[in-house]
């Protein structure tokens, strides 16, 4: 390695780890003893399994034995891909020499170095790479709990809820509302509510034309908004209408009895209600120290390490890792960059500073997608922006259909590269 600072954009980085690794004279050899602990197998935390498992031991400890993906759920939810395309599972990983634990962590230990498990037992360890995902805070709107999510689905981790929404879009009469709440940032994937209108709106537009979207924002502005605007009005006409932040957009309470959801100043009806609800870290991030005041888990953003917790490091959606966003592309690289780092500092090298990027697709409908992009430095332990942009608003319909053909592409290389 002769440029200690490395560029690592993209699917690029999976071509440059492993070299890099090897060069830097890091394997199971040097490193026979280490036992790392990744908590959550979700797109952070087995892109870094898989790359980890080349030069020590690996656990991975998750309670399911598969992982349902929400990237492209929007798609199952219109009913224009099939629900088992989202599903990954982990047998994958337990073949390429990662020992799969199927459990909950329910504690870490930083003194004794041990990982707490629901089953009573624990795994000791030399250093944890935490990747829970998020949580949702029940009750932060007025009456929106886990019972409530049975009638008025989030689906925002994708599972049952995914198959929920869909099966009560299929069955609301034409002329029905649909709508969708959306939650003040942080949350994970800034631009999903918006696609998830947009192919709601392709659904309806075929087969219930007389319905209505409406997006009940706690924002002002989102991600991608020119291109969403522009694309709504070509696409759909009046079909989708949106209460931003600033003219009382937020939901404050919800009545899953009567159907309805409330802002500080109106009550609305829905025949459909998606409600996507505030968000912080996963549970066991809190449980752990790891999590601060905001709910999210602060990190030296060169090497992932805790701020709080020693030994520990935090990737994905659970991280404060603005401005990179809360997305499957930056959990993956920072699952590969922390893999990187953390074999470094095990062989007694000093962790290097990257820049990390991200490229967030969205489907306009089925067949048409933009994009936003993002590079970042974390060269003095904190996220700084180099550059980004998106796809021109005013582009033909060939680029829309080549930019919906690279997310199954991306789609295709980022799971084969968490999930074997
Ligand atoms: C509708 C929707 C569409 C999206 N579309 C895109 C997209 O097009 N592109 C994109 O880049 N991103 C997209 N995202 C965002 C993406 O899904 C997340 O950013 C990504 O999943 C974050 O990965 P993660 O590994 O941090 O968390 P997760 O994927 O949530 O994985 C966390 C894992 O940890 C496990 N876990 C939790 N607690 C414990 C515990 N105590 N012990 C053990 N295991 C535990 C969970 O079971 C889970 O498997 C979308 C999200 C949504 C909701």
């Amino acid at each position: 390695m002769t440029d200690r600072r490395n560029v690592l954009t993209g699917l690029a980085a999976s071509a440059f780890l492993t070299p890099q690794a090897k060069a830097s004279g890091f394997s199971k050899e040097t490193m026979p003893s280490t036992n790392i602990v990744v908590i959550g197998g979700g797109f952070a935390g087995a892109s870094a399994a898989m790359q980890l498992r080349n030069f020590c031991a690996v656990t991975l400890v998750e309670p399911n034995d598969h992982y349902t993906a929400c990237p492209f759920s929007n798609l199952v939810i219109a009913g224009h891909r099939q629900f088992k395309h989202q599903v990954f599972p982990y047998y994958g990983l337990n073949a390429m020499g990662i020992n799969v634990v199927k459990d909950k962590a329910t504690a870490i230990d930083a003194e004794k170095k041990r990982v707490k498990l629901k089953n009573g037992s624990d795994i000791p360890y030399d250093r944890v790479i935490l990747s829970p995902g998020i949580s949702l805070n029940w009750n932060a709107i007025e009456g929106y709990d886990a019972a409530a999510a049975q009638i008025m689905p989030h689906a925002w981790r994708a599972g049952d809820q995914t198959l929920l929404l869909r099966r009560q879009l299929e069955a609301m009469p034409d002329g029905g509302t649909v709508i969708i709440s959306v939650p003040p940032p942080p949350f994970r994937c800034p631009p999903g509510p918006y696609e998830r209108a947009s192919l709601i709106a392709y659904h309806l537009r075929h087969r219930k034309p007389r319905s209505k979207i409406l997006i009940l924002d706690a924002q002002d502005k989102f991600s991608k908004m020119p291109l969403f605007e522009a694309g709504w009005a070509q696409a759909y006409g009046d079909m989708i209408e949106r209460i931003p932040g600033s003219e009382s957009g937020q939901v404050v309470r919800v009545d899953p009895k009567t159907m309805t959801v409330s802002t500080d100043f109106d009550t609305f009806k829905g025949d459909v209600i998606n409600i996507i609800p505030p968000q912080k870290a996963g549970l066991i991030a809190q449980s752990a120290g790891t999590a601060d005041g905001s709910g999210w888990c602060p990190i030296n953003a060169r090497t992932f390490e805790s701020s709080l917790v020693p030994n520990v490091h935090v990737i994905g959606d659970a991280t404060i890792a603005a401005p990179m966003p809360k997305s499957a592309f930056s959990a993956n690289l920072q699952g590969k960059v922390c893999a990187l780092q953390i074999a470094l500092m095990l062989s007694g090298q000093e962790p290097i500073s990257t820049k990390l990027s991200n490229t967030c697709y969205s489907y306009l409908t089925p067949s048409h997608a933009f994009s936003v992009s993002g590079v970042y430095d974390n060269a003095d332990g904190k996220f700084s922006s180099v550059t980004g942009g998106t796809s021109p608003v005013d582009a033909d319909r060939s680029l829309r259909e080549s930019e919906a053909w690279q997310a199954m592409d991306w789609f295709k290389a980022v799971t084969s590269e968490a999930f074997g």
